[in-house]
């Protein structure tokens, strides 16, 4: 087996992947922490999902320096 094969870049993290959200785009609710509800309601801030988009990559999960 050629393991070459398997490790196109021969590098771990990506260039350019978002430090902030691991280069997924989101990050865990500041308001709710990621349980998604908020006083017993829906988190407004994530609109129940756990998640925003991250602020520093806008969601991309990749940040152009
Ligand atoms: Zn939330
Ligand atoms: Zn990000």
């Amino acid at each position: 087996m050629d393991l070459k094969k398997f490790i196109p870049y021969g590098k771990f993290e990506a260039p350019g992947k978002c430090y902030n959200c691991a280069g997924s785009g989101l990050v865990p609710c500041g308001r709710c922490g990621g349980c998604g509800r908020s006083n017993g309601d829906t988190c407004p801030d994530c609109g129940g999902r756990g998640t925003t988009l991250c602020g520093r990559c806008d969601g991309s999960g990749i940040i152009d320096d």
